[in-house]
């Protein structure tokens, strides 16, 4: 909401501008030193970012940060994704694709012939986060998908070589746009495979994007209002404590939501090993008699929205987000209204 009201008192400056002009690089500028302090980055860190959101920036990947062969860990929808686009680029190698059961996560294995390791650090779609480190051995770069979990989750930045995500998830903004928090061996790999001959569309080229986004603006137009509604965000973490402060807020949540699961009598943690269960998004499964569809229809009915379950994974299930702009309360405010709607049925 204060985000929002940031963006209307600014509106008549900042919207409709150019963005090759002063007032949104300053933005970009502000958004992209925020991520700095935010995530405490070493020295020559950089940040990236570009049209596209995460979905966008795996096919750059594919061309850009990948030499041949990766390893992907894939324990959900958002993870196998990004495997199934490198799988079918046909100027890569074939890449090794580890999986596990939804619900759980499976574990890197060093491996020389890999030269990038694939992490999700939350599963989106099956509530499952997992630890961001670098495999015992590994020579590959580390990149890491944190489309929900960047901001929410703590992170050593020392551990990765690409950090990336989209604004719409822990950073309360919109999407659209996808940000890479680039390590200096991740910069060697995008400048050497650049002026290697590979053919790369320009839209997918992390080389014109390092360029443009060092001048605090990104290849081709931007959604303005995304940027500022992010930088908001960004400025809000960092002047209440930085990432201790946000992954903090998202923790705290994911414990009224556990606490509340174990003790019910009616609804159990999906993920089974509690370092699994993530701290952004909690998968909540239902006793068999207990209609987890109808809880979700009710509460739309009265105002409480978007508590279904992804409907891929087939469950009796609500999925909660528990996103660093989610006050606690109102998680448990929200498992009040579940107990309440529960015993009504
Ligand atoms: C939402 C999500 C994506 C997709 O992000 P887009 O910006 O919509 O492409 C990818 N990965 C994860 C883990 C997500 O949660």
């Amino acid at each position: 909401m204060e985000q929002l009201h940031a963006l209307v008192a600014d509106g008549t400056t900042y919207m409709g501008t150019s963005h090759r002009q002063a007032t949104v690089r300053n933005k970009v500028g502000e958004v992209r030193e925020g991520l700095h302090a935010l995530f405490g980055l070493p020295d020559g860190y950089e940040v990236l970012l570009g049209n596209g959101g995460t979905t966008c920036f795996w096919d750059a990947a594919t061309f850009h940060l990948i030499s041949s062969h990766s390893q992907h860990l894939s324990f959900g929808e958002f993870s196998s994704k990004f495997a199934a686009a490198v799988k079918a680029a046909p100027h890569l190698g074939d890449p090794q694709i580890i999986a596990s059961d939804v619900g759980t996560h499976p574990f890197a294995i060093a491996d020389d012939a890999v030269d990038l390791y694939a992490f999700t650090h939350n599963e989106t779609s099956t509530g499952v986060m997992m630890e961001i480190q670098r495999p015992v051995g590994a020579k590959g770069l580390v990149a890491v998908d944190a489309t929900s979990g960047a901001a929410g989750l703590m992170v050593d930045p020392t551990q990765f070589d690409c950090y990336y995500f989209a604004p719409q998830k822990s950073f309360a903004s919109d999407g659209g746009l996808w940000l890479a928090l680039c390590s200096p061996a991740a910069i060697e790999r995008i400048e050497a495979l650049a002026t290697s001959d590979r053919w790369t569309p320009a839209f997918f080229d992390l080389k014109i994007a390092l360029d443009n986004s060092r001048l605090n603006q990104t290849y081709n137009t931007p959604a303005l209002a995304t940027i500022h509604l992010l930088a908001s965000q960004i400025k809000w973490f960092n002047d209440n404590g930085g990432i201790a402060f946000s992954s903090g807020r998202s923790r705290q949540s994911a414990e009224i939501l556990y606490t509340w699961a174990e003790a019910s009598d009616f609804a159990t943690p999906f993920v089974t090993n509690p370092a699994f269960r993530s701290n952004v998004v909690g998968t909540i499964d239902f006793r068999e008699d207990v209609d987890a569809n109808r809880i979700a229809t009710i509460l739309r009915a009265n105002g409480v929205v978007d508590t279904d379950p992804y409907r891929k994974l087939g469950r009796n299930q609500l999925r909660i987000a528990m996103f660093p702009s989610i006050d606690p309360e109102d998680v448990a405010s929200l498992l009040a209204c579940v107990n309440y709607v529960v015993g009504h049925l």
